[in-house]
C-alpha cells in the first residue's frame, strides 16, 4: 500500500537509534541551568496571536510572515509559539510570580513553529532551549546569562563558536538614534525593500535585521547604536564586559547584532559559527526591560536567551564530537521451547527491577537467530533457557566480548546476583 502521507516540509522526525544525541544535550542544559539556579517551566504550544503580535513585536519578520495563525472551532485566533520566551512571560505574569520573590529564574525546552524556507539549519518546527530571568536590571544578571550559555557549550565540547555582544539602548538613546537612522535609509529609499519601507516609520532598527541582500548592504554603513548610547547604557554594557573579563569569558563587540525580535533592550548577544553553513547562529539572546509591560504587567525588568538545538546538534556532528551511546542491552535471555518462554519472562522481569536493560525474544526467532540479534543490539550477557536448565535450576550466563561462561542458580536471587556480575563486568569494562 502506498504511504498515506508523508511529513511536512521543514519538520524532522529523531528516530530511536538517534534520540540519545537530544537526550544527552538536554541533559546538560538542564543540569547546568540547574547550577546558575534556573528551573523548568513548560507553557502551552499555542497562545492567543496576540500574544506574540505585542510580545514578539508587530514590524518583526517572525509576526508579520512567519507565524502558524489560525481560527478555532470557537473563532478564536490562536498562533503555534514561534519562540519560547511569550509564552514565559505570560505565564509568569498570569501567575504573579514576581510576588513570590525577585528574580525568577525559568528555563525551558520548547519546539517552535515558523514559515520560513526551509534549508539547511531551518526549518519549519524546530527546538529551543531557553533560560528566562524576570526581575533584574543588574549587569550580572546578564554576565550570569552569557556565562550559563558559554558554559553549556563548554560542556557539551563545542568549539570555535564566537560570541558576538552589543548594546542597542534602551528607549531613551534609541530616540535619537532612531532619526539618526531614518535620515540615513531615506537616501537610500528607492533600493529598501517593500517591508523595509514600511518599516522607516514605524520601527527602523529592524531593517539592519533585513535578510534581503541589498538591504543588508545598505544597512552595513548605516549609523551604530553603540555611538548613541545614553550614559546609563554605556555604563550597563562596560559593567557586563567586566564581569565577563572576570569570568573569562571571550567575546568581541559586534556592533551590527540588532537581534530579530523587537523587546530587546540594552545587552544583546550571539553565539556565531562558521561550521554549519549560513545559518550559524547557534544561540542568541539579550535583555527585554520593556517586555512586561507591553503584555501588561508592571515594570520587570528581565532577560534570556534561546538556542536552536536542531543546528547545535549539526554543530557537534560537523566537529566528530563524540556523544556517548547509551548501553544497549545488559542481559539478552534466549529462549528455547514454551517453558523457557514463561521462565525468560519472569527472569527479564526482575533483571529490570534491578535498574538494568534486558531483553528476551517477542518475535519468534530460533536459537541460532536469537544470539545472533543479541550480539546485534550489543548485549553484554547472554543466557540461553531451555528445558535442561529449567529442571537442574542452573544456568550459564556467557560474557559476549571475552566468551566467559558463570553459572547463576535460577531462583529468586538470579537478579541479584547478575546485577553483581553485570557491576563487576562494567568495572573491569571501564578500566
Ligand atoms: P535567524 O537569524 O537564523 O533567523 P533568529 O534571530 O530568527 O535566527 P531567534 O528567534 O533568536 O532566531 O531564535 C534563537 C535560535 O533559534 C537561533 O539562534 C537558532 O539557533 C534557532 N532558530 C531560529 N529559527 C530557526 C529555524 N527556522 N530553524 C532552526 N533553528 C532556528
Ligand atoms: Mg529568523
Amino acid at each position: 500500500m502506498a504511504l498515506i502521507t508523508k511529513k511536512i516540509k521543514g519538520t524532522e522526525d529523531v528516530l530511536p537509534k538517534d534520540s540519545y544525541r537530544w537526550q544527552f544535550v538536554e541533559d546538560i542544559m538542564r543540569r547546568e541551568s540547574q547550577s546558575y539556579g534556573f528551573k523548568e517551566i513548560r507553557t502551552p504550544v499555542f497562545e492567543h496571536t496576540e500574544l506574540f503580535a505585542r510580545g514578539v513585536g508587530q514590524t518583526t519578520d517572525v509576526v508579520q510572515k512567519e507565524m502558524y495563525t489560525f481560527n478555532t472551532k470557537g473563532g478564536e485566533s490562536v498562533t503555534l509559539r514561534p519562540e519560547g520566551t511569550a509564552g514565559a512571560a505570560r505565564a509568569v505574569l498570569e501567575h504573579a510570580l514576581d510576588n513570590e520573590g525577585l528574580p525568577i529564574k525559568a528555563s525551558y525546552f520548547v519546539s517552535c513553529y515558523r514559515y520560513e524556507k526551509p534549508q539547511a539549519g531551518r526549518l519549519r518546527e524546530f527546538h529551543q532551549f531557553g533560560l528566562e530571568e524576570y526581575g533584574t536590571q543588574s549587569p550580572i544578571a546578564d554576565a550570569e546569562l552569557i556565562c550559563a550559555a558559554q558554559s553549556i557549550f563548554d560542556r557539551l565540547g563545542v568549539r570555535q563558536l564566537r560570541l558576538e555582544i552589543n548594546s542597542i539602548g534602551c528607549p531613551v538613546c534609541r530616540a535619537e538614534y532612531h532619526s539618526a537612522l531614518k535620515e540615513y535609509f531615506e537616501g537610500h529609499k528607492d533600493e529598501l525593500c517593500d517591508t523595509c519601507i514600511s518599516r522607516l516609520d514605524k520601527n527602523p532598527m529592524r531593517i539592519l535585521d533585513c535578510k534581503s541582500p541589498v538591504c543588508s548592504a545598505i544597512a552595513k554603513d548605516a549609523p551604530k547604536i553603540i555611538d548613541y548610547l545614553c550614559d546609563e547604557c554605556k555604563e550597563h554594557f562596560a559593567s557586563v564586559r567586566t564581569y565577563l573579563d572576570a569570568a573569562g569569558v571571550r567575546y568581541e563587540v559586534n556592533p551590527t547584532i540588532v537581534r530579530g525580535l523587537d523587546y530587546y533592550t540594552k545587552t544583546v548577544f550571539e553565539f556565531v559559527t562558521d561550521f554549519i553553513g549560513a545559518q550559524g547562529t547557534v544561540c542568541g539572546g539579550g535583555r527585554y526591560d520593556g517586555l512586561i509591560e507591553e503584555l501588561g504587567g508592571k515594570h520587570l525588568p528581565s532577560l534570556g536567551f534561546a538556542m536552536g538545538i536542531e543546528r547545535l546538534l549539526m554543530l557537534m556532528d560537523k566537529q566528530g564530537i563524540e556523544i556517548p551511546k547509551p548501553s544497549g542491552c545488559d542481559l539478552y535471555v534466549a529462549t528455547m521451547g514454551e517453558n523457557a518462554v514463561v521462565r525468560a519472562f519472569e527472569i527479564i522481569k526482575s533483571v529490570r527491577d534491578c535498574g538494568l536493560v534486558a531483553e528476551t525474544d517477542v518475535v519468534g526467532r530460533g536459537l541460532r537467530a536469537q544470539m545472533k540479534y543479541a550480539d546485534k543490539i550489543g548485549a553484554k550477557f547472554a543466557l540461553v533457557l531451555g528445558e535442561n536448565e529449567i529442571e537442574q535450576g542452573f544456568a550459564s550466563v556467557k560474557n559476549m566480548k571475552s566468551g566467559e561462561q558463570t553459572q547463576l542458580a535460577l531462583n529468586d536471587t538470579f537478579a541479584e546476583k547478575f546485577s553483581v556480575l553485570q557491576l563487576a563486568y562494567s568495572d573491569s569494562f571501564k578500566l
